[in-house]
């Protein structure tokens, strides 16, 4: 299949894309590098450097590029970001998704994989999350995918879109030449593998009081080849629907650390510091649809692994991308 891809050169696109190919899919990614890198692009695809903000760049790539499908990565999704400045969330992440929307209907594309996100469900009401919970999101970053959730009903019942949207838990963890690189990182395992490598001399623990057996926040982390395997998937999903995607298991902020200190053979120095606003104590997936309906099974159930695969690119790539 020929897939144009928005974002892959960040995090989790650039990894989906190097497992397309490795598939034998056709791909061309699309994205204005203001958070991706032309480095975590596969050389045996095409970048096209362009920007969903300006509806003529993405409609004329469209058009020409004609494929049978897209996936849409190409987004903003800071927490913390977005609580400070809500209207990059929405111009980026809800006007840039119409724009490509309405790229897609006039170039008659009509399958779509959305990356959407737990942060729509905001707390839960019970754990494991599954997709009948519903969803109140209690920042912008949340309430923006959650929007374009909305909006693609739409355009289905409308105009015959046919998409999937895959809710992320804590993606992580590497392929073998593709990783992660924010350029302001937020993230609990690069942060602590930076500490690692000697890069930063401790790693904080955001709140130690929350009701969980060790006091820290628990997430479900998922490995990125997971969710890329889930992506492919989506590609042949015979109607639209939203899916829940984590392991079902879940990891605590302690936890992380010590396992980051058993994979690396470092000790992590931590400072405990007070709570991080908008973290909810406990989010874990229940994927059993994603697994009865598309027939996905997750290869890494073991926190040990994903990070591994992660400190082995760490490794290779001290200085992340370099650019
Ligand atoms: N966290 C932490 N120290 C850090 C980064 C994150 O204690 O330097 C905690 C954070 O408060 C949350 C968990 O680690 O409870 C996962 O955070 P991350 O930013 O990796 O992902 P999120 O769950 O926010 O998407």
């Amino acid at each position: 299949m020929k897939i144009f891809v928005t974002g892959g050169a960040g995090y989790i696109g650039s990894i989906c894309v190097e497992q397309m190919l490795n598939q034998g899919h056709e791909v061309v990614v699309f994205d204005n590098l203001s958070e991706g890198h032309r480095k975590a692009v596969d050389p045996r695809t095409r970048l096209i450097v362009g920007d969903l903000q300006k509806p003529e760049e993405i409609a004329s790539a469209l058009r020409k590029e004609s494929p049978e499908a897209v996936m849409h990565f190409a987004a903003n999704a800071l927490v913390g970001e977005s609580m400070t400045n809500p209207s990059k969330y929405f111009r980026n992440n809800v006007y840039g998704g119409i724009n490509l929307l309405d790229a897609m209907m006039a170039a008659d594309v009509k399958k779509f994989v959305f990356s959407s996100t737990c942060a729509t469900f905001g707390p839960p009401e019970r754990n494991p999350i599954d997709e009948t919970l519903p969803q109140r999101p209690i920042n912008p970053y949340g309430e923006s995918k959650l929007i374009f959730e909305k909006i693609l009903r739409w355009y289905d019942e409308i105009h015959g879109l046919r998409y999937v949207a895959l809710r992320y838990f804590n993606a992580a963890g590497a392929s073998g030449a593709y990783g992660e690189d924010h350029r302001l990182e937020t993230h609990i395992i690069p942060n602590v593998l930076k500490v690692a490598l000697g890069q930063k001399e401790h790693v904080n623990i955001f709140g130690n009081d929350y009701e969980t057996p060790d006091g820290t926040c628990i997430r479900d982390y998922i490995h990125i080849l997971d969710l890329a395997q889930a992506h492919i998937l989506a590609l042949g999903a015979p109607s639209s629907a939203c899916y829940n995607l984590g392991t079902g298991g879940g990891t605590s902020v302690r936890e992380i650390i010590a396992a980051c200190e058993k994979v690396t053979g470092k000790k992590i120095p931590v400072v405990e510091t007070p709570r991080r606003p908008g973290d909810p104590p406990l989010l874990i997936a229940a994927s059993d649809k994603v697994k009865r309906e598309l027939g996905w099974k997750p290869q890494f159930q073991s926190i040990e692994k994903i990070i591994e695969s992660a400190w082995a690119w760490h490794l290779k790539h001290p200085g992340g991308y370099g650019d």
